[in-house]
């Protein structure tokens, strides 16, 4: 026998948006309860501690200044921030050569740096450009949304070095490839952030501080409030609407509710029975939001020796893994450890391997970069988030070319008593924690709304 509950609102999703508009909805005088599939909180933020008692975070650990939802959250629990590590100098592998540069950006030449720079400044102005909460409306939508962002590099980068990093950049950013997303899709999100120099940026952007306990506390703190209105390991599987009311049902239980609310990446919404069936226009859209991939690696040393060198730990690379690497030691600097990314098509590629080459290809680059000491780690961690079962990949949900401009109206548009949340469908933030918390407040108006 199912057990059978009732509740004014069903969040589905305990991420930063379901936590969110839970809380939200509490404040607001409703009744609500909270279905988790997992058996934890905090959806695409995970952290873990080490061996030597370190926490570091296995998904988002990021947060930029101008993110004034999670700056709120950060102060409110009065949880601690640090700034990322950028002292000393950055280092190119490219063409089999290192390359080591001052700052954080390791050009390969003069003429190089020249056109990337003019072409930051194009995607700068087109991103501005973005209607933020209808990019379709856009004056050249479907030109944009009919190419791919590999294409629009193509048209506006003269050197091969530029073609390389903007290749490169694309999967760091989406964890797909250029290939991949419609360049409409690509100046929408960076529009969503503020700008490229925002989503770039180490200090004052996107990547300017950590956790000291990781970006999973947020979550935990949220859950915290909520107590016995989260239920963990309760995978929604199928939603019914009627004309008074929306039922929701996992395997053990029925909740009946006035009305839903669906905060996960569109896709991982799309495996989810509906009855009545979704909205053709919906049903297509969420077939064709993929989720990128990715695999986070840490590698923990005894120091950060690298920074002896003078060396950031800062590495851009055109090895397939990794292809990005840095400085994520604690604030102490207590112990080294690098942070490894591979994002993309050379994800899916090296997922198929087994975490031994994995290993062994990493230690490659890092020694050639680093010299020889950076085989002696203590410690190897990675993560490779195709394989967990309720996110499908990250960093987040993505538009290839040609969905924004036909099926865009359908992100947030409700269906009936369902509500959709889910940092895919942000316009601060679009794919990031800030995002989701957006999210997670603009559905809570909207059901308040639809109640009248
Ligand atoms: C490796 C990695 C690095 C990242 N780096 C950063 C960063 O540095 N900074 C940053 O801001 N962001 C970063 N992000 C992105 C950020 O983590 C996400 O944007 C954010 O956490 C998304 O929150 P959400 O609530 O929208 O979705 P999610 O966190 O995905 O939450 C969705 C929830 O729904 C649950 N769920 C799914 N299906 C069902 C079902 N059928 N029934 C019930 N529950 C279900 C899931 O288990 C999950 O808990 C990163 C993500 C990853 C993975």
């Amino acid at each position: 026998m199912k057990r059978s509950r009732s509740c004014d609102v069903v969040v589905v999703g305990a991420g930063m948006a379901g936590l969110t508009a839970a809380r939200e909805l509490r404040r607001a005088g409703r009744e609500v309860l909270v279905l988790e599939a997992r058996d934890r909180v905090g959806g695409r933020t995970l952290s873990k501690t080490l061996d030597n008692g370190v926490v570091i975070d296995l998904g988002g650990q990021w947060v930029a200044p101008t993110q004034t939802r999670v700056m709120r959250l950060v102060d409110e629990f009065k949880v601690d921030i640090f700034k990322t590590y950028t002292a000393g100098d950055s280092m190119l592998l490219f063409e089999g050569e290192v390359i080591r540069r001052s700052g954080s950006f390791p050009f390969k030449d003069k003429e190089s740096l020249d056109d990337i720079r003019q072409c930051m400044e194009k995607l700068e102005v087109l991103a501005a450009s973005v209607p933020l909460d209808a990019p379709w409306t856009h004056p050249d939508a479907i030109r944009l949304d009919n190419i791919t962002f590999a294409q629009w590099i193509e048209e506006n980068t003269t050197t091969d070095f530029s073609r390389f990093f903007f290749n490169w950049y694309a999967p760091a950013v989406f964890s797909v490839n250029s290939s991949e997303l419609s360049a409409l899709h690509a100046a929408f999100y960076f529009g969503a952030a503020g700008g490229v120099a925002l989503v770039t940026s180490t200090e004052g952007g996107g990547q300017d501080s950590r956790f000291h306990k990781g970006f999973q506390e947020l979550s935990l703190r949220l859950a915290e409030e909520l107590g016995d209105a989260i239920c963990l390991s309760s995978p929604v599987s199928l939603i019914e609407q009627g004309e008074s009311k929306a039922i929701v049902h996992t395997d053990h239980m029925t909740v009946e509710a006035d009305r839903v609310v669906v905060a996960m990446p569109p896709t991982l919404s799309g495996r989810i029975r509906y009855n009545p069936p979704m909205p053709a226009s919906r049903d297509a859209l969420i077939q064709r939001m993929p989720m990128g991939t990715a695999i986070k690696t840490m590698i923990r040393y005894s120091s950060p020796f690298w920074r002896e060198l003078g060396l950031s730990g800062m590495v851009i690379s055109q090895a397939d893994i990794p292809q990005l690497v840095f400085d994520n030691s604690p604030d102490d600097g207590s112990c080294g450890i690098l942070l490894l990314f591979c994002e993309g098509g050379a994800a899916r590629r090296w997922g198929a391997c087994s975490s031994m080459e994995r290993e062994a290809a990493m230690l490659e680059v890092l020694v050639k970069c680093f010299g020889e000491q950076a085989r002696n780690y203590e410690e190897i961690i990675e993560k490779y988030w195709v394989e967990e079962e309720f996110s499908r990949g990250c960093y987040a949900g993505t538009m290839p070319p040609g969905v924004w401009t036909t099926l865009g109206e359908s992100l947030r548009k409700p269906v009936g008593r369902i509500h959709w949340a889910g940092t895919e469908t942000a316009t601060s933030w679009n794919g990031y924690v800030e995002g989701a918390v957006q999210s997670g407040e603009r559905v809570t108006q909207e059901v308040i709304d639809a109640q009248g």
